[in-house]
């Protein structure tokens, strides 16, 4: 199997294997998977890993998921767990725990602790940036869509969001992120409530308008773009709202240098990797200056190195001021990178808040079907909630 979990939520992921380990057991079949994901390799009962084409390790996973400078060095997500006690103490790596309820133990036994004071200091500077946001930019009032079929897929939807935020919309396939996140560029409105996007009620406005100010770009790059070189498609947006050729121009070089890729203007995009394709779609956004930018599952189908790439770009983004919102599965990159999370099931929204706040009720998450990163459930054992393993090594007393 190459890569069969790529495009599923967490629910399909783990239906997949399950399939396949009960295929493995009980009939005895050879299973080669191909796969990125550390998590997903734990199961196996060997790993391979390679590099140019060479086999550089073929062992145990309690082995090969140790070696975590090597993962890092080779461009793979090391575990979490590993990672973390690598860093923060002397361990052999045949010591190092892999999962986190190997860690809590772990973590007692070698006497480590958590500093108060700087704990308390990362969520003063969360709090400090929840009042740095600005006006309430898109609102969403009891907002119920139903489909042409009958379907509703949205059920009573109140969400605010200021300029300057980073939300992330988690949930099942059919959950209904996709039709919220459309609604709030006027891809489709309200059948009963409201959406107001910068003072405008989209049921007055046109996806044409409000693309002044939101930008969407979609799941699959390939399903955006469509010019012949890399310059056309970007320049697409601009043309079309009329601006001359000079500030195309112009546009098109900001846009290119916000996601990395100058000098590629006149290449074809179909030629360039996922990762490359993905860029030049949000590129293609940015060309059109909106203030608000949608992304639908950015990272789906890159690689670990690819994935870090599109996030800081987003990142930045960000920090350069526009507001994020972000259709995701990937958990640890809501962690890392998400202020705040709004986790959907069955078209409403079942949890809502800071990405801690929310990741710390993991209970409540896993009713949702939903696994918070192994380094988040290390730490809410021990009492705290930290999203990254920097974090979490920064605020660790030896
Ligand atoms: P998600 O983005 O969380 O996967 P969607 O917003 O795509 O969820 O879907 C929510 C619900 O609406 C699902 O039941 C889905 O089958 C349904 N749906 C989505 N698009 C359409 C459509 N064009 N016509 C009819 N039903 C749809």
């Amino acid at each position: 199997m190459d890569e069969p979990t790529t495009d599923l939520d967490p629910i399909g992921k783990i239906g997949v294997f399950n399939i396949a380990r009960k295929l493995h057991e009980e009939k005895e079949l050879t299973l080669i998977i191909v796969e990125h994901e550390t998590e997903e390799a734990l199961n196996a009962d060997r790993i391979i890993l390679m590099e140019k084409g060479k086999i550089i390790k073929d062992g145990k996973p309690r082995e090969v998921l140790k070696e975590v400078d090597l993962m890092e060095k080779i461009g793979l997500m090391p575990l979490q767990i590993p990672k973390y006690f690598s860093q923060v103490s002397n361990l052999e790596k045949a010591d190092l725990p892999l999962t986190y309820e190997e860690g809590v133990q772990k973590f007692k036994e070698l006497g480590l602790q958590i500093d108060e004071g700087k704990y308390q200091e990362i969520l003063r500077r969360e709090d400090e940036r929840e009042k740095s946001y600005g006006d309430v930019i898109i609102q969403a009032k009891d907002v119920e869509y139903v489909y042409s079929n009958g379907t509703k897929a949205l059920d009573g939807i109140n969400l605010e969001i200021r300029e300057g935020e980073f939300i992330a919309l988690l949930g099942h396939n059919g959950s209904g992120k996709t039709t919220l996140a459309k609604h709030f560029n006027c891809l489709l409105k309200p059948t009963r409530g409201s959406v107001i996007v910068y003072g405008k009620d989209t049921k007055n406005s046109n996806v044409y308008e409000i693309g002044n100010y939101v930008g969407y770009a979609f799941q699959n790059p390939d399903h955006q773009i469509f010019a012949d070189t890399v310059y056309d498609e970007i320049a697409f947006g601009p043309r079309m709202r009329g601006c001359t050729e000079e500030e195309v121009k112009e546009r098109v070089a900001e846009a290119l240098k916000a996601v990395d890729m100058e000098g590629f203007e006149k290449e074809d995009p179909f030629a360039l990797s996922k990762g490359e394709r993905q860029r030049i779609a949000v590129a293609s956004i940015l060309a059109a200056r909106p203030k608000v930018i949608i992304l639908d599952e950015p990272t789906t189908g890159l690689d670990y190195k690819e994935q870090k790439r599109m996030m800081e770009l987003v990142k930045r983004l960000n920090e350069s001021g526009h507001t994020i919102i972000m259709i995701t599965h990937t958990m640890w990159i809501v962690a890392e990178y998400a202020h705040k999370v709004a986790v959907m099931r069955d078209g409403k929204i079942e949890m809502y808040g800071k990405v801690r706040d929310v990741f710390k009720e993991e209970g409540r998450l896993l009713e949702l079907s939903l696994k918070p990163p192994s380094i988040v459930s290390l730490s809410n054992r021990l009492g705290k909630t930290f999203l990254s393993v920097e974090e979490m090594v920064s605020c660790t007393k030896r």
